[in-house]
Parts: C-alpha cells; structure tokens; sequence
C-alpha cells in the first residue's frame, strides 16, 4: 500500500505515519527527518538546505525529487511506502505520480489529518515542553514565529494538494483532533474503506450461479 500522510504541520502525521508502519509493515518516509539527517552529518545537501528549514519555508522541489525518487527505489519499498510530510507541492505531487507510473505503482489514498489552528499551536508547545523534559535538542524550526511562518507556507504551497488529490478520488478526510488512538482508527477505518473501493467486487450469489 501506498499512502501519503497529509495535513499542517503539528497535525499529528509522524505519530500516525509511525503507528502505520507497525500495524502494516511498510517504510516511513519523512523528508524532513531525511533532510535533518543530511544537517546533522554536515554533507553538502546538510549546509544546502539549513537556513531555509530554519526559517520555515520549502527546500527545492529538485532536492525532494532526487531524494523520494532514490528512497522509493529502495527494496524495502516494494511492498509500499507511507510519504509522511514528503508531498508539500502540487509539483511534488506531479512528479511523485510520474515516477511511480513509470515503475508500473500508484498511489492507493492520501490520508489528510484536519486540525485547527488553536490545536496547532498548543500541539507545538506540548512538543517543545517535551522534547525540554526529555532534554532533547529542540528542533530550531519549532518556536512560535517559524511555526507560523510554517502554517503560512501550508496554506499557500500545500494545500492546494487537497483538490489535487480529491480530483483524483484519493482523498480520505480525518478528524485530528481527538486523542492519537481515536485518530489511529480513524485512519484505519478510511483505509480499509479505499482498500475496499479498490479491490474486486464479489459476484453476487444470484450473478455467480449464471
Ligand atoms: P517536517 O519535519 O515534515 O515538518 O519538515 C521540516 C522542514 O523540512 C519543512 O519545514 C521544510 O523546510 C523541509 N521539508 C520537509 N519535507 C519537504 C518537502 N516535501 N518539500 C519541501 N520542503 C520540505
């Protein structure tokens, strides 16, 4: 299965990505972790794109590219994938469709988790009071003024995917706001609806007989 985990930053998509990818077995793919990773080993992709995550906005559709193409290839993404926070475009989007047509897959739903902004907001202080408590390095893009530069560059650069998928008829819409279980089976309930859209209806007993 393929999904793509869709929804404002602070929406909750890593903590659903990382219940899905035990409950089906398959790979999440978070650009952001990847590209924190590159920050983190200091590569040039690393020095390339930390001032613009520090300050909030997108990096290149062309760094995405490189990097999901190269991630999607790999073969413990045979069986599937879930593209948490990797589609932020609706050029991402294009060229996500065009590189898994080639390989003969598609996407099977896109999941979008809806939360309102005061939730954000106190989504993002119980992260940070967390990661402090924890004494965890707190993510340089998590303080108030680049979180809302954040929800900005949503609204502008990745919302515009919500008609792009519905278009398409993938669109599954999910209620984020309640505790992470009710949300988890939310999800659930919204998959196995699109598994069920997609899979072969049964004959029915009186068509079988003929
Ligand atoms: P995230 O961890 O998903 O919140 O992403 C953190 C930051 O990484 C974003 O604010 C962007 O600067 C960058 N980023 C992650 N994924 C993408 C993407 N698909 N397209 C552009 N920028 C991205």
């Amino acid at each position: 299965m393929i999904l793509i985990l869709l929804g404002a930053p602070g929406a909750g998509k890593g903590t659903q990505a990382e219940r899905l990818v035990k409950s089906r077995s398959i790979p999440q793919l978070s650009t952001g972790d990847m590209l924190r990773a590159a920050i983190a080993s200091g590569s040039s992709l690393g020095k390339k794109v930390k001032a613009i995550m520090d300050r909030g906005d997108l990096v290149s559709d062309a760094v995405i590219e490189e990097i999901v193409t190269a991630r999607i290839a790999e073969p413990d993404c045979e069986k599937g994938f879930i593209l948490d926070g990797a589609v932020r475009t609706v050029i991402q989007a294009e060229m996500i469709d065009r590189a898994l047509a080639k390989a003969k897959r598609a996407i099977d739903a896109v999941i979008l988790l809806e939360v309102d902004e005061p939730a954000l907001q106190r989504r993002l202080a119980n992260r940070v009071n967390e990661a402090q408590a924890a004494k965890r390095t707190v993510r340089p893009d998590d303080n108030p003024e680049t979180f809302k530069k954040r929800q900005e560059v949503y609204r502008a650069q990745t919302a515009p995917l919500i008609p792009y998928y519905e278009s398409q008829e993938k669109l599954k819409r999910v209620n984020g706001m309640g505790t992470v279980l009710e949300v988890a089976t939310a999800v659930d309930a919204a998959l196995d609806g699109a598994r069920e859209k997609k899979a072969p209806k049964k004959p029915r007993q009186s068509e079988a007989k003929s």
